[in-house]
């Protein structure tokens, strides 16, 4: 009899267990922006961006801001312009909570790497060498697109959640149900490191996956389209990129790799993203 009731008592349990559970995975799927996509999120924007925060602030004490005030001024007005064509977009269809955790900055550094990096928090960093391909500013939109699109699509938290899956997923699903702030669980900022690899001087060196990759391009294009730069430069920017980089390896094209598939797929996303231009003519 005290058998039963034990087998009927962990049989309660274990349902209360798997609705929990259920719950938790409920509650941490997302959807991201433009493309839709379901994604597992585990942790909240405010968490990711406070890590960003702090990774960020370690990388600009020793980074050297560019003297090219002209060209830091380019980068800082097409970042504008890009944010503001994404932020009107978003609110106007009622998906302004895209932007949480999201504080745009775009800033120059002096180094003639070949890279640029986005923090989930939204601060963009492009290196002095990007200028030798991205001259003028559609070229910079470029860049500074597909950055942007890793941040809207909360790649760097789904990332992370991927990786605290992978790792002990048990034991970081119990802390997120009880809702454990970051700076008091030292898991949260192992993770962040993980997934960003955010060095002094550095910069994020981890590749972002093939996936990842191929939604910041799209998601790239369609601001671009949103804030009228040109979109058909694009497949021709990262040929440059990629016959250059033949003779000289660049940081950037290390963590996006830019070989004929992608530059085929980007070119494949051209018609869909033109739909995101305002003004007719510039179809
Ligand atoms: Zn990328």
């Amino acid at each position: 009899m005290g058998y039963d009731l034990n087998l009927i008592r962990m049989k309660k349990i274990q349902k209360a267990f798997i609705a929990l559970l259920l719950g938790f995975v409920l509650a941490a799927c997302g959807t991201t922006a433009f493309t839709g996509r379901k994604q597992f999120l585990m942790y909240s924007d405010e968490s990711v961006s406070a890590l960003s925060d702090e990774s960020y602030s370690k990388f600009m004490k020793t980074a050297v801001i560019s003297k090219n005030t002209s060209a830091a001024s380019t980068v800082k007005s097409v970042g504008s312009r890009m944010t503001a064509a994404l932020a009107s977009y978003l609110q106007g269809i009622g998906q302004a909570d895209h932007l949480a955790g999201l504080s745009w900055d775009f800033t120059l550094v002096s180094d003639q790497a070949v890279n640029a990096f986005c923090l989930p928090n939204g601060k963009i960093v492009l290196y002095e060498g990007v200028l030798k391909f991205a001259d003028n500013p559609n070229h910079l939109a470029i860049v500074i697109g597909h950055e942007m699109g890793h941040a809207v699509a909360r790649h760097g938290n789904e990332r992370m959640s991927q990786q605290a899956l992978l790792t002990s997923a048990g034991q970081i699903a119990a802390e997120v149900f009880t809702r454990t702030k970051y700076g008091e669980n030292p898991q949260y900022v192992e993770l962040f490191n993980q997934a960003f690899a955010v060095g002094t001087g550095v910069g994020v060196t981890l590749p972002f996956s093939r996936k990842h990759e191929y939604e910041a391009d799209k998601i790239g294009l369609y601001i671009m389209a949103l804030a009228g730069f040109d979109i058909y430069q694009t497949p021709m920017f990262w040929e440059k990129m990629a016959s250059a980089n033949q003779k000289s390896t660049f940081d950037f094209l290390s963590t996006h790799p830019a070989d004929s598939k992608r530059i085929a797929a980007i070119s494949a996303s051209l018609d869909e993203a033109a739909k995101y231009y305002r003004d007719p003519n510039m179809k």
